[in-house]
C-alpha cells in the first residue's frame, strides 16, 4: 500500500502537466479544475433588471417604479408564478450546456446550481424542488437527468426540499422543435403527471421546477399545469439558460445564441 501511495504522488505532477485543467466551455488552460476561463465568465449574459414582474424577461423602460408586463405575458398569462434563470441563452452558457449535458461533465453541476440559487426568490416555507422529468428511454440512453442532479445540488445549497419523481412522463414525446405552439401543446397534452405517490406532499407547497435550459415553455406549462392540478402553491421556473426567443425552432436556436449574444451582453448591465 505505501508503494503505490508513494506511485500515485509522484504521477500527480505528470498527469498535471500532460491534463491541464480545462475551461469546460471553450477549452482553454485554466487554473483550478473547477469553473470557467475568465473570458467565458464575462461573455455569460446575466438577465438584466427590471424585468417583466411576471417572467423576468429583461425589459427596457423608462417607467419608474410601475410594474410592467411583457408582450408575450399580456397576451395569454403564464401559469407559473415567475422565471428564475442564472443567465440568457447565448455561446458561452450553450456551451456549458453542452459540456454538462452531453460532454457529461457533471462536474459542472454545482457551479450552474450556485449560479441558479443566486436568482431564486425567497420562499415563506422551503419549496419543494420538482425536476423537469426524462421519458424513460431518454434517462436510460443519456444515464442521468440532467435537471434532477441540478435539483439535487439546490437542496445541497439549502434552497429546498428535493422530489425527484415529482413529475413522470407518461410517453416518450417527439422533438419539440420546428412545431407551432399548438402542435407542442397536442403533443404534450397528458405527457406529464404528479406521480400518484407525490400528490401528498406537493399539496399546499410552493415548487421550485428544476430544467437546465428553458425553451419553448410547453414543457414546462405541461409541468406547471401538472403540479398544480396536483395541489401544487407557486411554481417558480428555475433554469441555467433561459431562450428568450420562444418562437425560434429548435434547429435555429443555436444559430440565434450566437448572434444576439453580443447585443444582449451590451444590453445587461446587470452582467457580471
Ligand atoms: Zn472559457
Ligand atoms: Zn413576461
Amino acid at each position: 500500500m505505501p508503494l503505490r501511495k508513494a506511485f500515485g504522488e509522484a504521477l500527480l505532477p505528470i498527469v498535471d502537466a500532460v491534463y491541464p485543467p480545462r475551461c469546460p466551455a471553450c477549452g482553454s488552460s485554466i487554473g483550478t479544475q473547477s469553473g470557467l476561463c475568465p473570458d467565458c465568465w464575462a461573455s455569460l449574459v446575466v438577465p438584466a433588471e427590471p424585468g417583466c414582474v411576471r417572467c423576468q424577461r429583461p425589459m427596457e423602460t423608462d417607467a419608474i417604479g410601475g410594474e410592467i408586463v411583457c408582450a408575450p405575458c399580456l397576451q395569454a398569462p403564464p401559469r407559473h408564478d415567475g422565471i428564475a434563470a442564472a443567465t440568457l441563452y447565448g455561446d458561452a452558457s450553450r456551451k456549458l450546456i453542452l459540456a454538462y449535458k452531453h460532454g457529461r461533465k457533471l462536474g459542472l453541476a454545482p457551479l450552474l446550481a450556485r449560479m441558479i440559487a443566486a436568482r431564486l426568490p425567497e420562499f415563506a416555507e422551503p419549496p419543494l424542488l420538482v425536476p423537469v422529468p426524462l421519458h424513460r428511454f431518454r434517462l436510460w440512453k443519456r444515464g442521468f437527468n440532467q435537471a434532477a442532479l441540478l435539483a439535487r445540488e439546490l437542496e445541497g445549497l439549502g434552497r429546498g426540499e428535493l422530489l425527484v419523481d415529482g413529475l413522470a412522463r407518461r410517453k416518450a414525446t417527439p422533438s419539440l422543435g420546428g412545431m407551432g405552439a399548438k402542435a407542442r401543446q397536442r403533443a404534450l397534452a397528458g405527457a406529464i403527471v404528479a406521480r400518484p405517490g407525490a400528490r401528498e406532499r406537493l399539496q399546499g407547497r410552493d415548487v421550485v421546477l428544476v430544467d437546465d435550459v428553458l425553451t419553448s415553455g410547453a414543457t414546462s406549462d405541461a409541468c406547471v399545469s401538472a403540479l398544480k392540478r396536483a395541489g401544487a402553491g407557486r411554481v417558480v421556473l428555475a433554469c441555467f439558460a433561459r431562450v428568450l426567443d420562444e418562437a425560434m425552432p429548435a434547429g435555429q436556436q443555436h444559430e440565434t445564441g450566437r448572434k444576439t449574444e453580443t447585443p444582449g451582453a451590451a444590453k445587461a448591465p446587470g452582467a457580471t
